[in-house]
């Protein structure tokens, strides 16, 4: 990584802390446990339908053993409206199972440990990490995926590298927060579709947005 590189990342992180300084996950939950079945559900789907799913989903399961112990047909159900029904309603059931199985019903709060329960991979890890244990973790979902690609913090376009395209060039305190910010960001101004370059206080430091001027 070039020291011009990483100066980039910098600036772009100091903007976003700026701008963005109280950017969490926007998905509801008060135990790791939620969390983790909340970002499985997201996978496809928009947090705020998820949010809405999980209101009552949360009422009905009430801990890890309730999502283990679940009719697989009734949870399908309960989950339908997030899309993907019966391949989350599988993972949630099955991660749930391992987590009692091989963690005492505990949520495990290591990369290595997560990436072992079905159904989850190293972004929905890092979510549980980040937000729930306050583990720093680089999340690359499709906003951030997006906009280290187009202001050249990554040239990649698999996640998992852009995850450690974005570890290298940011400082490690950093990157959950960074992440979270990146999606705020995404989500108001650096639109899939139609960028707002021209509002955008990143420009100055985004390849993408320098061309469009
Ligand atoms: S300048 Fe445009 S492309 Fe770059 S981050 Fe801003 S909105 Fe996105």
């Amino acid at each position: 990584m070039s020291a011009a590189l990483k100066k980039k990342a910098m600036a772009i992180a100091e903007y976003l802390q700026a701008n963005y300084d109280d950017a969490t996950t926007s998905l509801d939950y008060s135990k790791p446990h939620e969390l983790l079945v909340a970002t499985i559900l997201s996978a496809q789907c928009t947090d705020e339908r998820v949010n809405i799913v999980t209101k009552d989903l949360f009422k009905k399961y009430r801990t890890v053993k309730a999502f283990a112990d679940a009719d697989l047909g009734e949870l399908e159900k309960d989950i339908h409206s997030t899309g993907f029904f019966k391949n989350k309603a599988k993972n949630i059931k099955g991660c749930c199972a391992a987590i009692i199985e091989k963690h005492g019903g505990k949520v495990p709060g290591t990369m290595e440990e997560l990436v072992e329960l079905p159904g989850v991979g190293r972004k929905t890890a890092n979510v549980v990490l980040g937000n729930a244990f306050g583990t720093p973790g680089v999340i690359v979902d499709t906003h951030v995926s997006r906009i280290a690609q187009r202001s050249g913090l990554s040239k990649n376009s698999d996640p998992v590298k852009i995850e450690f395209d974005i570890m290298e060039l940011i400082p490690q305190k950093m990157w959950t927060d960074f992440s979270n910010q990146l999606v705020w960001h995404g989500r108001r101004i650096c639109d899939a579709r139609k960028p707002k370059c021209g509002e955008c206080g990143m420009i100055k430091h985004c390849d993408f947005g320098k061309k469009s001027q």
